[in-house]
């Protein structure tokens, strides 16, 4: 087996340029998220975190140490995903990033939301997401505009370490 690309560091340009639309679809590229996902505890990546620009993400959510209370969700890939708003109000709760290791941050995100986006047989699929599945789409769908969780912080107080961050949600 080929060597996983290493997943990408806040600072790498990769992380703040705007992925590309896909129009060719890439079994390959689909293979190496979900494999390198697979060496972690995350729940979702996106193609420009291993330094590729195109508009794919993967989000595939399991209960981990890094996240418990994670409910199950087999690792889907989603290209060229949309996404609307069911409400406007957002909620706020906790985040981290595998491009931003050792941080976690109170982040507002909306908890229910219409996704629509392109499986690799390029048939669009469309669905409701609410809660926790919600709001990691939205955190990597963030990843395909160049943007990272930190950016949509409200203050810089609900940033804090992972140290902390176990030990707050511990009790
Ligand atoms: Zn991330």
């Amino acid at each position: 087996m080929t060597t996983l690309p290493e997943i990408a560091q806040l600072g790498a340009d990769c992380l703040r340029q705007p992925a590309r639309p896909v129009s060719v679809f890439n079994q390959e590229l689909a293979d190496t998220l979900v494999a390198v996902l697979a060496t972690t505890q995350g729940v979702g990546l996106a193609a420009p975190q291993i330094g590729v620009s195109q508009r794919v993400v993967i989000v595939g959510s399991r209960p981990t140490p890094r996240y418990p209370y994670a409910p199950e969700m087999p690792p889907t890939v989603m290209i060229n995903p949309e996404f609307q708003s069911v409400g406007d109000a957002r909620v706020k709760d906790w985040e981290g990033c595998l491009s931003i290791p050792g941080i976690r941050a109170r982040v507002p995100r909306y908890p229910e939301i219409d996704i629509r986006y392109q499986d690799l047989t390029e048939v669009w699929r469309q669905t409701r997401l609410t809660g926790f599945i919600a709001r990691v789409f939205q955190h990597e769908y963030d990843h395909l505009n160049g943007m990272v969780y930190l950016d949509r912080v409200e203050s810089s107080q609900d940033i804090v370490t992972e140290q902390e961050y176990q030990r707050i949600t511990s009790t």
